[in-house]
């Protein structure tokens, strides 16, 4: 998958070389381009936000550099250009699978008050919230958008952390997890994940999944796929 990134800041998406998806870009199963508005600027100073027309606290970005920096980029039938922002469809995990088999997203990332409407009117075919609040910019936004749909792509994830078995993955949250040592302050691992009782392990599991979703998230009990 190809993803490009249009931000301000583009530094901040150095967090994306560590781990797995630092991995998943050296084997080339994802290339994430992230792109500096800023050098698409007309003006000399290189400015790229301006005051808000109609009055209001803040400034906006400008058209110019951010339709500029679009037309910089190979769109085609197969590319889905989205813009982060909290007035947008809230991403879940169902979103975040479709968003998976796309050949190429573009996200844009606002910052200040916003993006200019008509940069939004003629460049965007979607806007995604990661959530009901306000942040300062779309770039934590985009990268948690990139993270969590990377994880769907073929070979990504290793054997050992497949995203099958997860939260959300049945509309239920996802069972506690145990590792050595056996007893750890006192506080012991639930007897049967030590029984190779693998029939027990999956009845043990399946009853601490439907607790745990109906303590914290039972809206999710009601969800249809
Ligand atoms: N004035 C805007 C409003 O009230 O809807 C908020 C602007 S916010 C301070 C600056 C940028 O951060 C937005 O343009 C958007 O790109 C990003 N952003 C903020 N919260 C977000 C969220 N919950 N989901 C996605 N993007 C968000």
């Amino acid at each position: 998958m190809k993803i490009d990134v249009l931000t301000l800041f583009p530094q901040m998406f150095s967090a994306l070389n560590e781990s797995i998806l630092g991995r998943a870009q050296s084997k080339n199963l994802i290339n994430i381009n992230v792109v500096n508005i800023r050098d698409f600027s007309a003006d000399k100073h290189k400015k790229c936000d301006d005051y808000t027309f109609g009055g209001g606290a803040g400034m906006v970005m400008m058209p110019q550099p951010v339709c500029d920096a679009f037309d910089s980029l190979d769109i085609t039938d197969d590319t889905l250009r989205i813009f982060m922002s909290p007035k947008g469809k809230k991403l879940d995990q169902q979103l975040v699978k479709e968003l998976s088999e796309k050949k190429h997203l573009v996200l844009l990332c606002g910052h200040y008050e916003g993006v200019d409407q008509r940069a939004l009117d003629l460049n965007i075919d979607m806007e995604i919230s990661i959530g009901d609040y306000v942040l300062t910019g779309g770039e934590l936004p985009a990268m948690v958008l990139i993270d969590a749909v990377s994880r769907h792509i073929p070979d990504v994830l290793g054997s050992s952390e497949s995203a099958k078995d997860e939260s959300f993955s049945d509309n239920m949250l996802e069972y506690p997890q145990y590792t050595r040592p056996q007893v750890f302050r006192g506080l012991e691992v639930p007897p049967v994940l030590l029984s190779g009782n693998h029939k027990k392990i999956d009845e043990w599991r399946g009853e601490q999944k439907k607790k745990i979703t109906l303590q914290n998230r039972p809206d999710l009990l009601k969800k249809e796929d």
